[in-house]
């Protein structure tokens, strides 16, 4: 085939990722797609793989991505008339220990919240649909009917037939080699065999999609790691029907393989593969089998599966994917280049990924943004932090390693730190410090207490933090504790035009005047919450934003891009000059008058204003703002005088009961008063109206902001789901997050963020209660609620409010 001049989209890559990309565009009307392969179709990581289908994850709209896959391999045969070797085998999740347990019936109360079919099974059900298991050592297993399985050659071949089918071409042996770029944003794609002008590249090009994004500044961070499975000769009477089999424990995955098995298993130790750059000549390629590596993981499949003993091995398949430094793949337009969009880096889950993925990103090209919320794998909550490839290759490791390993809840990273510390870092770990980790940097978790260890201990059910954050909750509530926030994310907007562009972005009210400080939103097109942040007006060209640690860079690509053309207007990331220290509590007044001389009251300092404080000689930007509902002001102080202000306050605070305390503090503190997380409780997904955030929207005054047309035509509608409180009195029952929710014994939601109010002394849980016909608060105060928890169902409390200080008069001080 020639090569054509021009297309709309251009696919980089010929794998199960880059095949249904350019089968979708091609099937919502993009039918100009090209998508170009440096060799054949599959002879990247696709052609090796095993072919489990398992549709849950953590989240909900990525569960949604992998029932898209599965019900799009169910019917691609008869669209395409091309076998994909899907099977409905159903999958089986062993357990054998009593943590494994936990988290098996977590799973399938998980899987109950999103609508995906999983429930808990006993040995004798096991052994009826895998007859010959050894399951001695089983203690239960989750069973998934809707899971299976599919050849990913087949489905790949399916997919690029729909793709042709649809309009759209596609070009082997036909490598691109450079990205052109026209005003900063794609305009082609250079080949092999000639130049594509462009709207759109979409870099599909797996464990290659690094190199690629290099060529252009983009940071694709990716690591290969090695992964092997082996093939049996056929099994005499093993059965045809077979579940796919994972069995955590001992590392290990099973699947029905043409009369024989497929066995797998993700090491603790796995192997790098260690290249700067993959080489391009890897087609159709394999390692040599390394059966020493595999040995542990054989002897327990020999355990598992007697009929293995006496099973000859037809093949080893020893190939490489690409790992990401969370587990979870790259989705979505780079933040670098627009019109450059990714869809790599899928950590052994590319094929069960691959149908939904290629639809949610040809959606997002198609429509220029998401079609759900897909923050989980959305490529900007990477950073720079993400651009070292030692770092990306130690945690994509570790992720490997913990493949199989029981996710605790509240789980940290351990490779690759630390990276990013605030001057603050050797103090606080003097102190006890526990850290956790997030977008490159070291925080505070919690305090241990003198003679306690300074380590997480996980546990479902009491972990050893409990107490010390019960602790530093109380100081929070009833003296005073000091958190080091330096790790929020912060921008200047700045220019003539500053207030314009800002009042455009922002749902929220930003044209106060200097002095004052704005909770606001940052809504998308349609009224979904893209950000949520604190905005203080330094002057009158001059504004300065305050957001989460995670939301980094996405935060900074959306004002970017959303500042309208032609205006006075700049956006500058700061986040790395200032530190934050957040003075929490009823005492915080007390000991800032005791460090400065400026008056604190509330007529001189009112909520919501800022000023500088002179404190221990430095010039402080002390905002009086609290994220955990309490009196407080967070002193932003210039990264170099941090150690001095801290130990002022210090000195100052200790006839004031003042404590160190962390971010496992703050989000007990937080869930009492009902203060919203972006990600867990507010997203893309939900306009303000929803989250219950519409006072803080500017929906008065006429003047126009993105999203507010949308939340116009909302307005007065009835709300189809809702953000709601949840009350648990049950000591015994911990909440995490995803129990579902049920009104009258009917599934209506599930907790978006959960935990323990330590003041008002019960569990704690949020979530969206559902319901197509309307939710008002007669619907939602005429139900009996209960939450399924670890498949128990747990009676609860529908809080009309949040349960700590609703009239916020403590905040007020
Ligand atoms: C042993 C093993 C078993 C696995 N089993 C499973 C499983 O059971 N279930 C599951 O879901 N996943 C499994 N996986 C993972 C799965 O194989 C991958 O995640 C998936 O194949 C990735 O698909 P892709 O399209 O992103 O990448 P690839 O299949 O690698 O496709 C990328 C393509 O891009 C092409 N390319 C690269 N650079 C260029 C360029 N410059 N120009 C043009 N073309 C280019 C390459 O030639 C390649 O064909 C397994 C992986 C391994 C290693």
């Amino acid at each position: 085939m020639t090569l054509p001049t021009q297309a709309r989209a251009v696919v980089i890559g010929g794998g199960i990722v880059g095949c249904s990309v350019a089968y979708h565009l091609a099937r919502l009307g993009w039918r100009d797609t090209v998508l170009v392969e440096r060799g054949k179709l599959t002879c990247g990581s696709t052609f090796h793989a095993a072919g489990l289908i398992g549709q849950l994850r953590s989240n909900a709209n990525i569960t949604r991505m992998l029932t898209d896959s599965a019900a799009l391999y169910g019917r691609l045969e008869s669209e395409t008339g091309q076998a994909t070797g899907w099977r409905m085998s159903g999958s089986l999740r062993l357990a054998c220990t009593p943590e494994r347990m936990i988290e098996i019936k977590r799973l399938a109360t998980t899987a109950r919240s999103f609508g995906l079919d999983m429930h808990m099974i006993g040995r004798d059900e096991i052994l009826k649909l895998w007859p010959g298991l050894s399951v001695a050592d089983v203690l239960g297993a989750v069973y998934g009917p809707s899971d299976g399985q599919v050849n990913p050659s087949d489905v790949t071949m399916a997919l690029a037939k729909g793709a042709r089918m649809a309009g759209a071409r596609i070009i082997e042996d036909c490598p691109a080699t450079g990205i052109r770029l026209a005003q900063g944003r794609v305009a082609a794609v250079e080949t092999a065999q000639g130049t594509i002008a462009c709207e759109v590249a979409v870099n599909c090009a797996g464990l290659w999609a690094r190199d690629l994004g290099a060529l252009i500044g983009v940071n694709v961070p990716l690591a290969p790691v090695k992964h092997q499975y082996f093939i049996t000769e056929k099994i005499p009477g093993l059965p045809r029907e077979l579940p796919v089999m994972r069995d955590p424990d001992h590392l290990l995955y099973y699947k029905e393989d043409v009369g024989g098995l497929a066995v797998g298993g993700f090491e603790r130790n796995p192997k790098p593969w260690l290249v700067d750059e993959a080489p391009k000549d890897f087609q159709f390629s394999l390692f040599d089998a390394d059966w020493d590596h595999f040995q542990p993981l054989m002897e327990a499949a020999l355990a598992r599966v007697p009929a293995l003993e006496t099973a000859g091995i037809r093949t080893m398949i020893h190939g490489p994917d690409s790992f990401t430094p969370d587990g979870n793949c790259l989705l979505g337009e780079s933040p670098e280049v627009p019109g450059f969009f990714l869809g790599a880096g899928f950590n052994a889950f590319g094929i069960v990924s691959g149908g939904g993925a290629g639809k949610a990103l040809a959606e997002w090209i198609v429509a220029g943004e998401p079609p759900m919320d897909l923050w989980p794998v959305d490529i900007r909550r990477f950073g720079a932090p993400h651009r070292d490839l030692a770092r990306v290759r130690a945690r994509a490791l570790e992720h490997y390693g913990k493949h199989y390993t029981v996710a605790w809840p509240l789980e940290e990273h351990e490779s690759a730190r630390p990276r990013l510390v605030s001057p603050l870092y050797g103090r606080l770990k003097a102190a006890n410090a526990v850290f956790g980790e997030k977008m490159g940097w070291e925080r505070a978790n919690w305090f241990a207490p003198e003679g306690a260890e300074a380590v997480d201990r996980y546990s479902f059910v009491r972990p050893n933090w409990i107490d010390a954050v019960a602790a530093e909750h109380r100081a929070a509530r009833e003296a005073a504790a000091l958190f080091d926030m330096s790790s929020f994310s912060k921008f200047e907007v700045a220019g003539r035009d500053a207030e314009k562009a800002l009042s455009w972005i922002a749902a929220g009210d930003v044209a106060k005047p200097p002095g004052r400080v704005t909770y606001t939103q940052f809504l998308n097109a349609k009224g979904g919450i893209e950000a949520d942040v604190t905005v203080a007006r330094l002057a009158a060209d001059r504004y300065y934003i305050v957001s989460g640690t995670g939301q980094r860079t996405r935060d900074f690509h959306w004002l970017a891009r959303h500042i309208p053309a032609g205006l006075d207007a700049r956006v500058a990331d700061v986040t790395e000059d200032m530190c934050v220290l957040a003075l929490m509590g009823p005492k915080s007044r007390a000991i800032l008058t005791a460090v400065n001389d400026a008056d604190m009251s509330n007529a001189a300092f009112p909520f919501m204003t800022w000023q500088d404080l002179p404190i221990a000689g430095v010039r402080v930007l002390g905002i009086r703002v609290t994220y955990v509902g309490e009196l407080g002001w967070e002193l932003h102080v210039p990264k170099a005088h941090a150690e001095r202000v801290f130990d002022a306050l210090l000195a100052a605070g200790r006839g004031h009961g003042l404590k160190l305390a962390g971010y496992r503090a703050i989000d007990t503190l937080r869930l009492e008063k009902g203060y919203r997380a972006w990600g867990a409780d507010i997203n893309a997904d939900y306009n303000p109206f929803e989250a219950g955030l519409a006072w803080a929207v500017k929906l008065k005054g006429g003047t126009p902001f993105l999203g507010g047309e949308a939340l116009l035509a909302a307005k007065g509608k009835p709300l189809t789901k809702s953000f709601t409180c949840f009350a648990v009195d049950n000591p015994n029952v911990t909440l995490w997050g995803r129990e579902t929710i049920l009104c009258d014994g009917q599934v209506v939601g599930w907790l978006a963020s959960a935990g323990f109010g330590h003041t008002v002394d019960h569990g704690i849980g949020y979530g969206y209660v559902r319901n197509p016909k309307g939710v008002d608060e007669t619907f939602l105060g005429s139900g009996r609620y209960e939450l399924e928890v670890a498949g128990e169902r747990v009676p609860c409390r529908r809080l009309a409010r949040p349960p700590y200080d609703p009239e916020g008069r403590r905040v007020r001080g």
